[in-house]
């Protein structure tokens, strides 16, 4: 074929191939240039889940008779004329290529009149043929219709979903929008039957309510946080608490200067945020809203302007991180033992963590012997790992008599413990600080100001040496051990040249390793920590390499040593069911007051439940 210019028609197609993927693209799309036209209230209609009608009506600033057909026509738009203006860019649409692509895919008609006239007209494209203006009675605002959408694109057609899944996408869509843009009024329809209606405001907070559902209140904490020094960044919305992660990523909305994005470094760091405190397969559900001097980041990277290029990427991404990290550690997020909050909370300890221990743990004492914060003072030393009775939890019964007399007496009201013969002054002491009972194999059970709180003990330890990795981290690089026989790890030919790449990292971890030969690596250093709880090292520095790899170049130092501690802790911490002295449990109880973060396991399980006082009032009908 000899090389020739396409058609107009045939070009638009093309764009309308990045630009309309499925209805809620179109709806987008409709939506956006309302909101551009200045419309205060924006009414979407759709049938057959958008794919037989998308009908958009707002009362905007309408169109002249004569301007609309350039309003179909690609690259013609009146929000951009220079490339001066594209440097800053306050709209919505600036490529004029949405409408051009919409005709070109559909059965189009458009109706506007410009506001303080009293003349109306529409055009009507199909299958690339414009017909009019002509005439016609409208109101002031401009009406859109799509019909039939890709009706000369067989091929995407058929790739729509179901009505059911594609009303469910353009919801999302106007929800999504209508969250940045509060003091509009936004109505949606679906075969007549309206799923959204809401009302304008002037305070943002009611709006994402409004979005997110009133119902979720509770559990929504509200952050705003300013940084003039980052181009007036302003970084503000809504956290919600780790028992409202939901399994899908569409739980994170992000919006940059009114535009819903989706960004992967805002997204990170709304990750990273939740670390911890969220499992890695759950997605945290918040309402991020950030503005931005538009000049401090390019909009026109992406033909649907969903991704950005921000100047000063790795200071928004630590802005946002700590905005959010601020809000969640004000809060106090050990969950509620209500049924609806149980819901998803694994009750079994057994089950869900074998998979997420390395090997070679099972021989690692755990104990005051280890030394660090996790020592034990020497008072207790006659109550010491193994030598007590406390050690061994085989039935459902409670091992700490002491302990439990504590828990009796002070759920009382009686501070002072009498038993009839035992304890030393000091353990009753700390049983009086720390009231608790060790069941099932592996749960404690101890109380606070609010109420009951039943602790997974493997859960916490894998938090407390997280953040015993992370203190060590801030004074310094890890203390490493010199391997006496190097571990040779058989890796890909990438692994071993990224190796270089990650040295600043593993020196901070107390790691060496060097490549040994193209597909292999030695590694001839450990962490102290990990050396000594008897981790699988090699695994370890396995996994490091593969997550290297998979991210490219990890963001940041900093995010990426999180990550790895993580990892390290999993390998570190205590296994299910390994037996604790009665010390080594104060210790860990002791933990959950000191340990940032200690109501979560790393890896975001929750590590306690509370039972409010009130809700054990209420079963028990006292209230
Ligand atoms: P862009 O939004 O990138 O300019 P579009 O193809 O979406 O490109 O729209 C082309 C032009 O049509 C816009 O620049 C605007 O002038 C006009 N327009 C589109 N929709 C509306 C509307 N609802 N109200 C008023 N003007 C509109
Ligand atoms: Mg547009």
């Amino acid at each position: 074929m000899p090389i020739r210019v396409l058609p107009t028609e045939l070009v638009n197609q093309i764009a309308a191939g990045e630009v309309v993927e499925r209805p809620a693209s179109v709806v987008k799309e409709l939506v956006e240039n309302s909101i551009d036209a200045g419309a205060r209230r924006i009414l979407v209609e759709i049938e057959g889940g958008g794919a037989d009608l998308v009908r958009v009506t707002d009362d905007g600033s309408g169109i002249p008779a004569a301007e609309l057909p350039l309003a179909v026509a690609p690259h013609a738009t009146s929000k951009v004329a220079t490339s001066e203006d594209l440097s800053a860019i306050h709209t919505f649409g600036f490529r004029g290529e949405a409408l051009a692509s919409i005709a070109s895919v559909s059965r189009f008609r458009m109706v506007s009149c410009p506001r303080g006239s009293d003349a109306g007209a529409e055009i009507e494209v199909e299958a690339g043929a414009l017909k009019g203006p002509r005439p016609a009675p409208a109101r002031p605002g401009t009406v859109i219709e799509v019909r039939t959408l890709f009706c000369n694109v067989p091929a995407r057609r058929k790739f729509l979903k179901s009505d059911a899944a594609e009303t469910a996408r353009v919801t999302e869509s106007v929800e999504s929008i209508a969250l940045a843009h509060p003091h509009v009024s936004f109505e949606l329809r679906s075969n007549g039957r309206k799923l959204l209606d809401l009302a304008p405001t002037d305070e943002p907070a009611k709006r994402t309510l409004d979005v997110l559902g009133k119902e979720l209140e509770p559990e929504l904490l509200e952050f705003e946080e300013r940084y003039p020094e980052l181009g007036g960044l302003v970084v503000r919305g809504f956290a919600g608490r780790p028992a409202i992660a939901r399994p899908t990523a569409r739980a994170i909305r992000i919006h940059l200067n009114g535009r819903p994005i989706a960004d992967r470094t805002v997204l990170h760091a709304v990750r990273e945020a939740y670390r911890g405190l969220v499992d890695p397969a759950r997605t945290p559900t918040v309402a991020l809203i950030l503005e931005l001097d538009p000049h401090e980041v390019d909009v026109n990277v992406h033909p649907q302007k969903s991704e950005v290029r921000f100047r000063a990427q790795s200071a928004i991404h630590s802005a946002v991180r700590k905005s959010i990290e601020r809000v969640l550690r004000a809060a106090n997020l050990v969950p509620h033992f209500t049924p609806d909050a149980f819901r998803g909370v694994p009750t079994d300890s057994a089950a869900p963590r074998a998979p997420l221990f390395g090997s070679g743990m099972a021989s690692a004492g755990f104990g005051p012997a280890q030394g660090s914060s996790w020592s034990g003072s020497s008072s207790h030393g006659s109550s010491s790992h193994g030598s007590s009775s406390h050690g061994s939890t085989r039935a459902g019964l409670p091992h700490d008599f002491s302990a439990l007399a504590a828990l009796a007496s002070s759920a009382i009201g009686a501070p002072s413990v009498e038993p009839s013969g035992g304890p030393s002054v000091e353990d009753q002491a700390l049983c009086a600080e720390f009231p608790y009972i060790q069941l099932l194999n592996g749960f404690l059970v101890t109380e606070d100001a609010d109420g009951i709180v039943i602790v997974d003990q493997h859960a916490l330890h894998e938090r407390a040496m997280f953040a015993l990795f992370m203190e060590r981290l801030e004074r310094g690089n890890l203390e490493s051990q010199r391997l006496l026989v190097p571990i040779i790890l058989e890796r890909s030919a990438r692994e071993v040249e990224i190796l270089a790449d990650i040295e600043p990292l593993l020196a901070r971890l107390g790691i060496a390793a060097r490549p040994f030969g193209p597909r292999s690596i030695a590694v001839e250093s450990v962490p102290t920590l990990l050396h000594s709880r008897n981790a699988d090292a090699g695994a370890f520095v396995g996994d490091l390499l593969e997550r290297a790899v998979e991210h490219g170049s990890l963001l940041s130092l900093e995010s990426a040593l999180h990550e790895i501690v993580d990892m390290m802790s999993c390998k570190a911490a205590v296994k299910a069911g390994d037996a604790l002295s009665a010390a080594e449990i104060r210790d860990l109880l002791r933990m959950r007051e000191t340990v940032e973060r200690s109501t979560s396991c790393p890896h975001g399980r929750p590590t306690s439940i509370r039972i409010a006082r009130s809700e054990l009032e209420r079963r028990f009908g006292r209230s």
